[in-house]
């Protein structure tokens, strides 16, 4: 069964380097159901689908194995948010409206059925989503929303003060936003650079194609410019490393949870 999963890792890594991004999003659920028996088991847990597997998918440019589940296609980073909106928010008791940018899978449809939450999504193009706007200039009144996502949005953003300012402004005093983007730990400022936008050339320095800058661990300093107040969120402190193994978190990964204040 080891080689069996062993093959199967190296076919999805082969597969996903070749296979078309748009073409990968629109199969995904069909993709994930024809390789689900292969990772049978119960060593690892997704707390948003609630299935267990003997691993998880390999996902990512470098295909890191044991990362993407097959049973809603969540990530570390959406395993986290989960986890922290589950037991430490009121984002499933409270009447809230929450405007979700770049909606990520497995929270759409469960976020929908959710009937506390006026739930709206937005994308610059994607038809899944109600509305299309840029973020740096979002057609919606301030002060509307208690609950604001936006994950791994920001470092493909041109100006990306103008596009927190926005995301403040949208959030009623007292609302908050989860803004989570890919940070380099090593770096302490945010290494920008305009003039670099060919696609293999932003890959070599900010780490993707498609990326205009890599955060640094001055990142909740540039939220806080905007206006925000920033609690870093560190479930290591909250879970025992049993459970971080088993929902195959990123220990490392903090989660930026972005006040507005009351005033
Ligand atoms: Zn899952």
């Amino acid at each position: 069964m080891a080689n069996k999963l062993k093959i199967m890792n190296k076919l999805i890594k082969f597969f996903v380097k070749r296979i078309p991004r748009p073409v990968l999003i629109r199969f995904s659920f069909l993709f994930v159901a024809l390789v689900r028996p292969f990772y049978y088991g119960r060593k690892v847990e997704c707390p948003i689908c609630g299935k267990r597997f003997r691993s998880f998918l390999p996902y990512g440019n470098k295909g890191r194995s044991n990362r993407l589940c097959s049973g809603c296609l969540s990530l570390e980073r959406h395993r986290l948010i989960w986890l922290y909106l589950k037991d430490f928010s009121r984002f499933f008791n409270d009447n809230m409206k929450v405007l979700h940018v770049a909606p990520e899978q497995p929270f759409i449809s469960r976020f929908k059925k959710c009937k506390n939450l006026d739930y709206n999504t937005a994308d610059l193009l994607s038809p899944i989503a109600d509305m299309h706007f840029d973020i740096m200039k979002i057609p919606l009144a301030d002060n509307s929303y208690d609950a604001v996502f936006c994950n791994h949005v920001l470092e493909h953003v041109e100006d990306d003060f103008a596009a927190m300012k926005e995301l403040y402004r949208v959030l009623k005093p007292d609302g908050w936003a989860i803004l989570q983007v890919p940070i380099d730990a090593q770096r302490q400022a945010t290494y920008e650079d305009k003039s670099i936008t060919d696609p293999k050339e932003r890959e070599k320095a900010f780490g993707q194609y498609d990326h205009v800058r890599l955060y640094g661990r001055d990142y909740s300093q540039r939220l806080e410019a905007a206006g925000f107040e920033v609690e870093n969120f560190d479930i290591t402190k909250y879970l025992n490393p049993e459970q971080i193994v088993r929902y195959r978190l990123d220990a490392s990964e903090l989660l930026y949870i972005a006040h507005k204040p009351k005033c």
